[in-house]
């Protein structure tokens, strides 16, 4: 803080920008028509926030300072940057109707958001039945799936499809897609700044899908959903949650490919998965 600042105006700063960056999120994960069809509740969220302003060192009882210009400031702001998209998941926002599917990728847009864009051929936003009972969510695409934006449909996608097809599923009745959205260079690891840029799109896109069960696929799936950086070998075959929803994180199909001994524990994973959801019948 800087010298002679008044103590409460960084603590009114921080409450500001964290409104500002919900607001940001919404424009971005709802798309701009819904963003506009709810600036009246909008307008409510900004009109309750109060912020008591104390001056240290002063009897002075504390200034409840009411801040009211954040949606006209918001609504006339450029789209915000990746690192400042917030973190909260979509499902955890209130009772707003959840975002389609196809709202999800129109938001999404010509992504420019982190700096795998410059890269890219294709976006890979996702594929499968919009109304999955069963999500898999991979790391991000390699070089085919770029090539032809859709995820998994290189050798490691190969195997994915037979698992699925193990598991009394066509790729069509599932949903597939990604951490990131588009290819890291070379196929390296999506990086902390790519995956937090892509994080409210993967949840927008779990929120509009609301499955019965997702399947995290490696250390970036599970670690990602599940807001956690215990190792991947620790993690799967335990039952967990993301909002609500039963998630069994397993090994990413491309370690599977270098690692087949693996492939008996993983099957044991997607077996869990058929044992606590059946798949119904027709
Ligand atoms: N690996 C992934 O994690 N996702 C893909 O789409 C392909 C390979």
């Amino acid at each position: 803080m800087a010298d002679g600042a008044l103590p409460g105006a960084e603590a009114l700063a921080e409450v500001l920008a964290d409104v500002r960056r919900y607001l940001g999120w919404h424009r971005d994960v709802a798309g701009e028509e819904l963003h506009a069809s709810s600036d009246g509740a909008l307008a409510a969220i900004a009109a309750a926030v109060t912020v008591e302003v104390t001056v240290e060192g002063s009897s002075t009882p504390p200034v409840v300072v009411e801040y009211r210009e954040v949606s006209a400031e918001v609504s006339s702001a450029p789209p915000t940057p990746g690192p400042s998209i917030p973190r909260e998941p979509p499902l955890a926002q209130g009772s707003a109707e959840p975002p389609r599917l196809d709202e999800v990728r129109r938001a999404l847009g010509d992504c420019k958001r982190c700096k795998l864009c410059s890269g890219r051929k294709n976006l890979v936003f996702g594929v499968g039945n919009p109304k999955a009972r069963l999500v898999f969510v991979g790391e991000g695409p390699g070089a085919e799936e770029d090539n032809q934006g859709i995820p998994f449909v290189g050798a490691a996608g190969q195997l994915l499809t037979k698992m699925i097809a193990a598991m009394g599923y066509s790729r069509d009745e599932v949903y597939i897609c990604n951490v990131v959205k588009c290819r890291p260079p070379g196929n390296r690891n999506p990086e902390p700044d790519e995956i937090e840029a892509c994080q409210p799109f993967l949840e927008a896109q779990l929120n509009a899908i609301r499955p019965s069960v997702i399947i995290a696929l490696g250390k970036f799936a599970a670690q990602t959903l599940l807001r956690s950086d215990t190792p991947i070998t620790r993690l799967r075959g335990q039952w967990r949650e993301y909002v609500g929803i039963p998630l069994m994180p397993t090994f990413h199909p491309a370690y599977l490919l270098r690692n087949p001994a693996e492939k008996k524990p993983a099957w044991t994973d997607l077996q869990a998965v058929m044992a606590r959801f059946p798949k119904p019948a027709p």
